[in-house]
């Protein structure tokens, strides 16, 4: 086995660059060649049909069976025609993945002959046999159908031989059993809400969009490596290991030459995106040595969230072929960062106008302030609920570590955007919002300087941090589906907006100008959401302290933070917006704790398992050369220098022993700890019981195992180690 781990070495080492194909000089002839975008549409569809569509596409307007007819008329032309011979709805169930199951655009003819066919019926909604995706229990209560329905706003595309189709995924009584359907509901809330608040500004807003831009990390690892490791095959992480002499303390790799193996993927992977219209614009090496990051420019949010699905798949299917497995695993090595996704949000109108952007005018400013208070007061009321939107059995190995945000919800601002809101907490409204002459109101906020567009100070240890135009949510993991987090950001952002708007509208019904009457209101948000605002370092210990005071969120257990989305204000917000009912909460967390139970579960059977059949075992050779070579001594040496010769051996022997002996017990408890979690049959104290009895087993028994890695005869060592998965290219 020893003999792999070298051949899989030196196979990873001569592995040259695969030589990669550019269909054009110009991105802008192959961009989107396999999506049916507008231009597309145009072009196989009547001009009525495509109207109509355009007007579902934008507006939600309902599309009566015959244009659906047409439209998947229009669809299966142009996708046979790049060679597509089957259809696929495509979904997000609640698992890390996307979901297909292809049909053949095939049908009997009559004439004992096949046609090709796709009619507006199968475009529109499909019954897929799903009782085995996760569904919380309420598709066992209920009928166990599910439906698929098409997402008209998400473009379809073609992938291989498959045309492929964005749906949502909703049980037979209406329930949503994936991220699309509540993404698309809190969209729309956050729609409404904030198009209320424009009007205060500008009264021909009609729309306003959610954008999303995600920078997904990664980490590559050559395929050979990765398949002499079980523990990344099967769990994504590397369960042992010791950290290698090197790794990132020379801060060498961020931003550093990009290996040509790994440049020849990314050009290929950024080909194959681009013909899918995802508009992927930046790459560049991470901290973490092999790890890399690749950004697209932002889109509408269900848009962008679906092309980050995509990506993921791609990205898997392309590294393969290059030679590489990508990691997109949280927390793959011990010892070096980990991979996060961060996700850069904002709010714009269909006017023009990016609401998170400071203006020019006072007026404007205001509106840039009313939308950033409004979203600072979201997120400080629903912190603890945004902290359970990113969590999971993976993240949590990144939160509270020293590389990415604490597990727990703060804002940094910047000290321009600070001081203006220290201003108007200071300032009387009287001074704020002066009379003056024809306009009748002058209003002192403070003007911002063009600079803080630059956003030039920047701090990386928040988990929501303003970056002048947007918010960045850096908390999200590198593995989730974006979805989750902009589900539980959008919907307290409208939940807010419209509590605030009734706030305004009371005040002018009183008979408060309505600009005297948003001071006021945002002046009471400036103070009730201070707690929330930290500009400092958010991985000191004193913040804890700190946080924990101003009565934030400071749970770190993953399981009990899940719990969030059952609190009081949780479901009134998801309610009141239309977003999920009580019972989609409880039956989605009812997944979440299943998910983390079955993923720690797994790590541990696995652990269980390389333990017994490769580290202890060859511990135990290595151990026994050492006891022969200690015999040896005393044949041929007196007693005295025999003894003296061998202290070096016979303590590795007795360190081999003790350490081997603690692993062995441990595993056999960790067995033992399982069944009795096994027996619970309640999936959130289950999961509680795995995460605070199983999962520290796992940190308690890889250290004594890395010790083993330093202490034995490295030819006898099976598994490729952090030196070599790390540092091939
Ligand atoms: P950085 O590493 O400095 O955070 P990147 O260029 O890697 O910046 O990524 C920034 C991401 O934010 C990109 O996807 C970009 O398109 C996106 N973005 C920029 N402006 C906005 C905005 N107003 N709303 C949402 N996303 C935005
Ligand atoms: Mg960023």
């Amino acid at each position: 086995m020893a003999q792999l781990r070298f051949r899989v070495v030196e196979k990873a080492f001569q592995t040259k660059p695969k030589e990669v194909e550019v269909p054009s000089e110009r991105p802008s002839e192959y961009f989107a060649k396999y999506v049916f975008n507008r231009e597309k549409m145009f072009k196989y569809l009547p001009t009525s049909v495509y109207n109509k569509l355009v007007d579902a596409m934008d507006n939600g307007a309902a599309l009566d069976r015959e244009v659906a007819d047409k439209v998947a008329e229009g669809m299966k032309r142009w996708a046979m025609e790049l060679g597509a011979t089957h259809y696929t709805h495509w979904f997000q169930p609640l698992t890390e993945g996307t979901a297909e199951k292809h049909d053949a655009f095939v049908e009997h003819d009559g004439k004992g002959g096949m046609m090709e066919e796709f009619s507006g019926k199968l475009l529109v909604q499909q019954e897929p046999d799903a009782s085995s995706f996760p569904n919380g229990g309420i598709r066992n209560t209920f009928e166990a159908r599910g439906y698929s329905a098409w997402d008209p706003s998400s473009p379809v595309f073609v992938v291989d031989d498959t045309l492929c189709i964005p749906t949502v995924f909703i049980a037979y009584t209406g329930e949503s059993l994936d991220y699309k359907a509540p993404l698309l509901k809190a969209l729309r809330a956050v729609n409404k809400a904030a198009v209320d608040v424009c009007h205060y500004f500008d009264p021909d807003v009609k729309k306003v969009m959610a954008y999303l831009g995600w920078e997904q990390e990664y980490f590559l690892v050559d395929e050979g490596l990765y398949a002499a490791r079980p523990d990344l095959l099967l769990t994504g992480r590397t369960l042992m290991g010791h950290e290698a002499s090197k790794n990132q303390q020379l801060e060498d790799h961020y931003f550093g030459a990009i290996p040509t193996r790994v440049a020849a993927f990314m050009k290929d992977l950024e080909i194959q995106a681009l013909e899918l219209g995802i508009p992927v614009k930046t790459r560049h090496n991470e901290v973490a040595p092999n790890q890399f990051e690749l950004a697209p420019i932002f889109e509408e949010c269900n848009l962008a969230v679906d092309h980050n699905m995509l990506i993921m798949s791609l990205m898997r299917k392309v590294a393969r072929t290059h030679g590489f497995r990508v990691l997109l695993h949280e927390k793959p090595f011990k010892g070096v960062n980990g991979s996060g996704k961060h996700n850069n949000w904002s709010l714009g109108t269909d006017t023009g106008v990016l609401l998170m952007a400071p203006g020019k005018t006072a007026e404007e400013n205001l509106r840039f302030i009313t939308f950033v208070v409004n979203t600072l007061m979201a997120v400080y009321r629903h912190n603890g609920l945004l902290k359970a939107s990113i969590m999971s059995a993976t993240n949590a190995h990144r939160l509270g570590a020293n590389e990415a945000p604490p597990a727990i919800i703060s804002s940094f601002l910047g000290t321009q955007l600070s001081r203006v809101l220290d201003h108007m907490e200071d300032s009387s409204i009287d001074e704020l919002v002066a009379l003056g002459g024809k306009h009748g109101m002058k209003l002192d906020i403070p003007q911002i300087p063009e600079l803080l567009i630059d956003n030039t100070d920047r701090n990386r240890t928040s988990p929501f941090a303003f970056t002048g135009n947007r918010f960045e949510l850096r908390a999200v993991g590198s593995e989730a589906n974006c979805a989750s987090a902009m589900i539980a950001l959008n919907t307290a952002v409208a939940e807010q907006l419209t509590e605030f708007k009734q706030e305004v509208d009371k005040l002018m019904e009183g008979g408060e100008p309505k600009i005297s009457a948003i001071v006021h209101v945002i002046r009471q948000y400036i103070k009730k959401c201070k707690p929330i605002r930290f500009d400092g370092n958010g991985y000191s210990e004193e913040w804890k302290e700190e946080a924990a005071r101003r009565g934030l969120d400071c749970e770190t257990s993953c399981p009990v933070i899940f719990d969030q989305y059952l609190s009081a204000d949780s479901v009134r917000m998801f309610e009141s917006t239309g977003v999920m009912t009580r019972k989609e909460l409880e039956a989605r967390n009812e997944v979440k704790w299943e998910t983390y139970t079955k993923k720690i579960q797994i790590e541990a059977r696995v652990l269980g398992d390389l333990v017994m059949n490769h580290i202890v075992p060859v511990a135990i050779e290595y151990q026994s050369k050492l006891i022969d070579n200690v015999y040896k001594m005393k044949n041929i040496f007196p007693e005295e220098k025999a003894v003296r010769l061998s202290a070096q051996n016979l303590a590795i022997i007795d360190e081999i022993a003790d350490r081997t002996a603690y692993i062995k017990e441990h595993v056999d408890a960790m067995v033992e700890a399982r069944k009795v979690a096994n027996k619970i049959e309640n999936e959130r104290e289950k999961a509680v019981a795995y995460h605070d009895t199983i999962a520290p087993m796992l940190e308690q028994i890889r250290y004594h195992i890395d010790k083993l890695e330093l202490i034995v005869d490295d030819r006898m060592w099976t598994l490729p180690k952090y030196r070599e998965l790390l540092f091939i290219r």
